[in-house]
């Protein structure tokens, strides 16, 4: 059985801890690997890496460490096959789906780094009395780049361009829910030693270094929970956090629009990734007038998805990743049924192994519930009946979340008022896209910092100005 180990400084390395962990296979319930639970001692030898390798690495030229970056890129995608499966072994993700996702982090991570090469790391400003301001940007130093489990390659590749472009070197810690694809992922990057460090393990290895005194920015991706914690040891250290939280995102879908065609759309939002996506659609306003045939078109297309191990040909939805999060899903459907939910399609356990759980519809939802309240994370569509558009978006702003939010609506004051919801991104009559120039920052508890294009480079960098005195 395979151990996997921590990358530090150029080299494999045994963690230094005395716990090690199963990684199970969500399809099968097999164990796939054992991987480090992780320690504090593995987390000092990797910033120690990342503190050393960074004057170098800060003094590389951009144009080269972006060339690195690239170089990267194409053995990602040169390996995107083998990435996707293991993936799709350790989480459930099915192959397919996670080919698309894939492919859409590798082109991202390229832009990203491309944006370094137009990005002012160093701008002169001529005052009209003769003086002059230089600002410069200079990379922070050592980050840490903590990831969750639901898109383990997307959510390192995400985060790390820009960092690592700007001059910064990264001690990087993946879920230890889904290490697998992300060891890969290291196998196949040639930075120099130290600017590219991974560890493993859990909180273990999380809570030392989301406190670690020489860390200069934590970019956090996952729980609410957790990203409470690191935004707090961020502040007791006075450093930066980018935190990427947990969503509960709305759908309003408006009277006129085609419901069939809508409820499509919005079973492949809330179901898709067995609905473990930040931006899955977890709560849907449906207009009265298109309600009955949107819910029965939503029920279809619930029972339509082919359910199963992701690795077998036409699967298009895998198991939850673990027995926890498929808890945490019963629980919340529980609830509701209790409060007086009606289940519509699926909300049973289905017997045999593995962590499956069916795509799952629900009316007569109100706010007592956990579904509507609470991030589920699992493939669960509860849908409320509303009186007007106007009901629909003030409801879908009621949450403390506020990561993103969906609108279906032929309405173009209808398509204006959208903007209302306060979210980091809305999409109109679609789901997902905008590109790598949106540009957002969460509302609510979903995160703080902005994301996208230059403000991931703003982020990245510390500035300074020099003010010189005309001669
Ligand atoms: P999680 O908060 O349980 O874990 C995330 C990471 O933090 C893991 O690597 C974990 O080991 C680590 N960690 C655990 N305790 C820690 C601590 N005390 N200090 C530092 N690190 C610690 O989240 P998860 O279950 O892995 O991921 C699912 C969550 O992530 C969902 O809420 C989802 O919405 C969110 N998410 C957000 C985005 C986004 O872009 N906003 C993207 C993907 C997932």
């Amino acid at each position: 059985m395979r151990t996997l180990r921590n990358f530090i400084d150029g080299t494999w390395t045994d963690s230094r801890g005395d716990v090690l962990l199963d990684l199970v296979d969500p399809a099968t319930e097999e164990v796939l690997a054992r991987h480090p639970g992780g320690s504090a001692e593995d987390v000092d030898a990797a910033v120690a890496a990342a503190v050393a390798a960074h004057p170098a690495w800060a003094a590389t030229p951009v144009g080269e460490r972006v060339a690195r970056i690239f170089t990267w890129a194409d053995a990602i995608a040169a390996h995107a096959d083998e990435l996707v499966e293991l993936e799709c072994r350790e989480m459930g993700k099915p192959l397919g789906i996670g080919r698309t996702f894939l492919d859409g982090a590798v082109a991202g991570l390229r832009a990203a780094a491309d944006e370094a090469l137009s990005y002012d790391f160093e701008e002169l400003i001529e005052h009209p009395d003769g003086s002059r301001t230089r600002i410069l940007r200079h990379p922070l130093g050592a980050t840490a780049v903590i990831t969750p489990w639901n898109f383990p390659v997307t959510a390192v590749l995400a985060a790390i361009g820009p960092l690592l472009a700007a001059g910064n070197t990264v001690v990087l810690k993946p879920s230890e829910r889904a290490p697998l694809s992300v060891v890969r992922l290291l196998e196949l990057a040639e930075f120099p030693p130290g600017v590219v460090n991974l560890v493993l393990g859990d909180a273990r290895a999380g809570t030392p270094l989301a406190e670690h005194e020489q860390i200069r920015l934590v970019h956090f991706t996952g729980s609410v929970a957790t990203g409470r914690r690191v935004g707090a040891a961020a502040g007791e250290q006075l450093r930066r956090a980018v935190l990427e939280l947990g969503g509960k995102d709305p759908v309003v879908v408006d009277a006129g629009v085609d419901p069939v065609a809508t409820a499509q759309a919005v079973a492949f939002g809330a179901f898709v990734n067995t609905g473990q996506i930040c931006t899955s659609m977890e709560r849907i306003y449906v207009h009265r007038d298109v309600a009955e045939p949107f819910v029965e078109a939503l029920v279809a297309a619930a029972e339509s998805f082919p359910v199963g191990n992701g690795l077998d040909e036409g699967v298009v939805l895998g198991p939850l990743v673990d027995r926890r999060q498929r808890e945490i899903v019963v629980r919340h459907v529980e609830d509701a049924v209790q409060k007086g939910a009606k289940v519509r399609t699926g909300g049973i356990v289905p017997a045999g192994k593995g962590f499956y759980y069916p795509p799952t519809v629900l009316t007569d939802v109100d706010d007592s519930m956990l579904v509507l309240t609470e991030e589920t994370f699992g493939p669960v569509a509860p849908v409320v009946v509303v009186d007007s558009f106007e009901e629909g978006l003030e409801r879908a702003s009621q949450s403390k979340y506020g990561l993103a939010a969906t609108v279906y609506t032929d309405n173009s004051d209808h398509i204006d008022a959208a903007a209302r919801i306060p979210a980091g991104v809305t999409w109109v009559n679609q789901w997902q896209g905008g590109g790598p120039e949106r540009l957002y920052e969460p509302a609510g508890d979903s995160g703080m910092g902005a994301t996208g294009a230059r403000a991931a480079y703003d982020a990245a960098t510390r500035p300074s100005s020099v003010h010189i005195a005309a001669a």
